[in-house]
């Protein structure tokens, strides 16, 4: 049968290896002075390599060098060579896998082999080596050259890193929120707990084979999502409108970090669906700002939109103009009618109010019976036309309670927001004078707060 030995050029072994490694020593100096393209001895090659190398025949040492030695705790090759046979060297379990290899590799049906085996060290405790193995003509006879090296620390770096795994799917498993790990690159799906599956409507299986951007709303949401984990790696508090599989839409609010996981850049992802809460938020939201009766801003709400429409104002120099309307003569209505009856009248006033009023202007239930309305872009003049129509359109058909129809009328006054007023309340209050001038020229009339002059200016 033949053998390939072109590799590795086999000396005649020595009686003895010291008398070899002097003869070698003499030959590796002489091959330094030698012509280029000499081929360099077999033992100035392995003797002292890192790798270890051991050449067998029917696991009969034929040759072994010191790091082969070193590798499984002996301290000189002659320790191996001495063994009548290898096969302490290798585990009772792997032993007949070993034989198999060898006969196969001997008959030629094999050419080499390479992989990771087991050893057992001198100590008595197991080794891991990344092994080879190929047939070599040795004194003209086959055998097997076998190189290895001690990958212990890295298997057990493997299997630490797998344990570690392991430990964090089970406290994920466990966590009360839903939670994944998706891939950084093609957003691959690659860990989901039991609280993911339920919140998606989807098995553990199926969620597997998904991609990330499957449960977003908006591609856009998880694309932006990975340039921030790439950026940050860390993030928190952020909300973003996510799916089930069966199309139900919720906010998310998640938080995720970035790790490595199986071996590839990952994101976890823990979130929590906030559309409850969010829906709980508008909700007394809305209670807090609006007026029961009315519906319209209540006095805390409105006073908060006039600053903000003041702010505007003076940052981009605009007009801006408040109205205040207190119904006429009402005491007599609540106590002619009743309160129920007054309430009624009060919800009428507000309807018509808003019919006369624009989409950007803001009225707000600042009293009983009394209402404030902000006019952003609007200069005085054009203010005291709209409060005038808004007037006359409350006058114009009396209000219906039950089959009665209430004739009622309001007073307006008018104030435009002058670069004296500190707050909306200073605005405020001069539209409430000029409210108060109203009353006294005899209700059902608009007055106009004078504009301040300014310090120094005339007329
Ligand atoms: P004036 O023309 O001077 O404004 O006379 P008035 O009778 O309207 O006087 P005033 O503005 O002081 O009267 C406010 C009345 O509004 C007093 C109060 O009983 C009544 N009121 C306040 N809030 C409500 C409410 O929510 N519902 C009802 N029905 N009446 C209210
Ligand atoms: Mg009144
Ligand atoms: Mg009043």
């Amino acid at each position: 049968m033949p053998v390939k030995s072109d590799k590795v050029k086999t000396p005649e072994p020595q009686p003895r290896r010291v008398k070899r490694r002097k003869a070698d020593r003499r030959d590796r100096q002489a091959s330094a002075t030698k012509a280029d393209g000499a081929v360099p001895d077999f033992y100035a090659l392995v003797d002292d390599a890192v790798q270890g190398v051991i050449i067998h025949r029917n696991f009969k040492p034929l040759y072994v060098n010191k790091a082969f030695a070193r590798l499984f705790g002996y301290d000189a090759a002659r320790d191996i060579m001495a063994m009548p046979l290898l096969r302490g060297l290798v585990p009772e379990d792997i032993w007949p896998r070993m034989e198999t290899e060898y006969d196969e590799m001997i008959r030629g049906s094999k050419q080499s082999y390479i992989g990771r085996t087991r050893g057992i060290h001198k100590d008595g405790h197991e080794i891991w080596v990344a092994v080879t193995m190929r047939v070599v003509d040795w004194q003209n006879t086959p055998a097997i050259m076998l190189t290895a090296y001690d990958i212990s620390k890295q298997m057990e770096i493997e299997h630490n890193l797998l344990n570690s795994e392991q430990k964090l799917r089970a406290v994920l498993e466990i966590l009360p929120y839903p939670i994944y790990i998706a891939s950084r690159g093609d957003g691959q799906i690659l860990f989901v707990n039991r609280k993911s599956c339920l919140l998606f409507q989807q098995s553990a299986g199926q969620f597997l084979k998904m991609k990330s951007s499957q449960i977003f709303v908006n591609t856009a949401d998880r694309d932006n999502l990975n340039n921030l984990m790439e950026n940050v790696s860390d993030i928190r508090d952020i909300e973003v409108p996510m799916k089930t599989m069966q199309g139900r839409e919720f906010t998310a609010e998640i938080a995720a970090i970035a790790l490595e996981y199986s071996g590839v850049q990952a994101d976890l992802v823990a979130l929590n669906d906030i559309s409850q809460r969010k829906e709980m938020e508008a909700e007394l939201f809305r209670q807090a700002s609006t007026d029961a009766l009315t519906g319209i801003s209540n006095r805390g709400y409105f006073q908060n939109l006039a600053e903000q429409e003041v702010r505007r104002a003076r940052r981009f120099a605009r007009d801006m103009t408040v109205m205040m309307i207190d119904i006429d003569h009402f005491k007599p209505i609540n106590d002619t009618y009743g309160h129920a009856a007054g309430d009624q009248v009060i919800q009428a006033v507000v309807k018509r109010s808003l019919e006369s009023l624009r989409q950007s202007d803001s009225i707000g239930r600042v009293g009983g019976e009394e209402f404030a309305v902000v006019l952003p872009e609007t200069p005085i003049a054009a203010a005291y036309d709209v409060a005038d129509r808004l007037r006359q359109h409350i006058q114009d058909k009396p209000i219906m309670v039950g089959t009665t129809g209430l004739k009622c009328t309001v007073s307006i006054g008018v104030a435009q927001l002058s670069a004296q007023d500190g707050t909306v309340d200073d605005v405020m209050k001069r539209a409430d004078a000029a409210l108060y001038v109203a009353k006294k020229n005899g209700r059902n009339r608009v007055e106009m707060a004078a504009h301040p002059k300014r310090v120094g200016e005339i007329g």
